[in-house]
């Protein structure tokens, strides 16, 4: 079996942080305590976290909101989320920012794949079954993807009305069970909501970058007009089903991976038939809302360093696919929350050390960019205090993804250990952050993944609750 998850004693572990010998009473003064092992794992529950992570108040996540400031997103004036940020999108910026010009040429020419070869130097670039495997992986990509309205061209949706029967009826808390156990049979992984109050609606793009608005309104269903996309005021759940990449084969990047996207949009064609067929309205919103910024209001993940992704406390940052689905289900939103993650990575640099194209902020929490060149035209979310990714560096070549210290499965003892430590002191946060080779975590050669049991279907099965 794979040898991705480490297997230090707790032994091994007390003598890591220089502990062992000196006797626990140090330790019990700071670090929480441990009946057994076994408790520290006890996370698989549904909706209930390890008792380490405490819940927060709906739209109060762990990142600083000025609500005066913090807005609906004009795309028309800013590049966020606008596809193909190192080619014609900073080209346009490339021509105000000089700068950014190098950033273009370095993924032009192939930076992700030198970073491999300087930290590895027996590896040779991606062999022909690397760049076979991956573009097989997506030849099974054959829908495409959703329309505003979470329909699909070439797929017709049964609803409850071709079947002779009435809209499916449940509570809020039973159809959020229904989803979790529907969408977690598709392959989602998490699966955790947020309603969509005034507060919330503010994480609902303005419009799309042709200036074309979202409108909330008071109609019978969603509809692109096409001067304007309708979202009815029923429609108040914002679903986000979070599906992981390959929990082994992320280990390679950078480098050609990109099962994580093929797999989310199996299980997106699935969600949205899923709601369709039930009588619900399912509103394809992953193009118009932040996926990182919905995972900590839903309670998915939590802010962080990595600012591309979220982090989740289970899953670390190897939820790939963010799936986002506004629908009029009734369902019980669920909590933002705070393992902290947050606090941890202000001493953590592991993500930011091994970006290949220095994307990732290094300094503190800020309501601004850290960098200049970002700061200077105002590319971000403004009204939080927290991190930004570089935009216009990063080429999105997942490094971030398999670099974080909280991936790990449920079995990897140690990995708990460092979650449920850090939530309550920081003082063995530097040392944690040092221990990525022990604890098996970071890059990997990626000619290695060649050479060792892989876990069937992508995902080792610890990751798998
Ligand atoms: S932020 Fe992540 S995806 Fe972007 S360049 Fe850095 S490692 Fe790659
Ligand atoms: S690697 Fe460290 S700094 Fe980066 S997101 Fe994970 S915990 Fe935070």
């Amino acid at each position: 079996m794979t040898n991705f998850h480490t297997t230090v004693s707790r032994r091994d572990f007390m003598k890591g942080i220089g502990l062992a010998g000196a006797g626990l009473g140090a330790a019990a003064a700071v670090a929480p305590v441990w009946h057994d092992l076994d408790e520290v794992t006890s996370s698989s529950a549904q909706f209930k976290h390890p008792w380490y992570v405490k819940e927060r108040e709906y739209d109060d996540p762990t990142l600083e909101v000025d609500w005066n400031v913090f807005d609906r997103i004009d795309r028309t004036v800013s590049v966020l989320g606008v596809k193909g940020r190192l080619t014609a999108t900073n080209a346009a910026h490339g021509a105000l920012h000089p700068e950014i010009q190098k950033y273009i040429d370095m993924k032009k020419n192939g930076r992700d794949i030198e970073y491999m070869k300087e930290k590895f130097p027996s590896y040779q670039g991606p062999s022909l079954r690397d760049y076979s495997l991956a573009d097989a992986n997506i030849a099974s990509r054959r829908l495409g993807r959703p329309d505003f309205t979470g329909n699909y061209s070439g797929l017709t949706i049964k609803t409850p009305e071709d079947r002779n029967m009435t809209k499916w009826q449940g509570t809020p808390e039973e159809n959020l069970q229904t989803i979790t156990n529907a969408f977690k049979f598709f392959g989602a992984t998490r699966i955790r909501v947020m309603e969509l109050t005034e507060k919330g609606k503010k994480l609902v793009y303005k419009n799309e970058s042709s200036g074309k608005p979202y409108n909330f309104k008071d109609a019978a269903k969603p509809e692109d007009t096409g001067s304007e996309y309708v979202i009815p005021n029923t429609a108040r759940y914002l679903i986000n089903y979070a599906c992981l990449e390959a929990t082994d084969h992320v280990r390679q990047a950078p480098g050609p991976t990109y099962s994580g996207y093929c797999h989310g949009e199996k299980v997106s064609a699935n969600v949205h038939y899923f709601l369709g067929s039930m009588g619900f309205m399912h509103i394809e919103a992953g193009g118009f809302t932040p996926a990182a910024g919905v995972g900590a209001f839903a309670g998915t993940t939590e802010h962080s360093r990595s600012a591309m992704v979220g982090t989740s406390y289970s899953h670390g940052n190897l939820f790939r696919w963010m799936g986002r689905v506004i629908t009029d289900m009734p369902l019980s939103p669920t909590k933002p929350y705070d393992a902290g993650i947050a606090r941890f990575c202000v001493d953590c640099m592991t993500c930011a050390d091994n970006c290949p194209y220095g994307s990732m902020p290094l300094g503190d929490k800020m309501w601004e960019h850290e960098s200049p060149e970002e700061e200077k035209v105002k590319n971000y979310v403004a009204g939080y205090k927290g991190w930004r990714l570089f935009n216009f560096r990063c080429p999105r070549c997942k490094g971030c993804h398999g670099t974080c210290v909280f991936n790990g499965g449920n079995e990897a003892v140690i990995h708990n250990i460092v979650r449920t430590t850090q939530s309550i002191t920081p003082i063995f946060n530097g040392f944690f952050a040092d221990m990525e080779e022990m604890f098996g975590y970071g890059t990997r050669n990626p000619d290695v993944w060649w050479t060792h049991e892989v876990p069937t279907f992508q995902f080792d099965p610890t990751y798998l609750f």
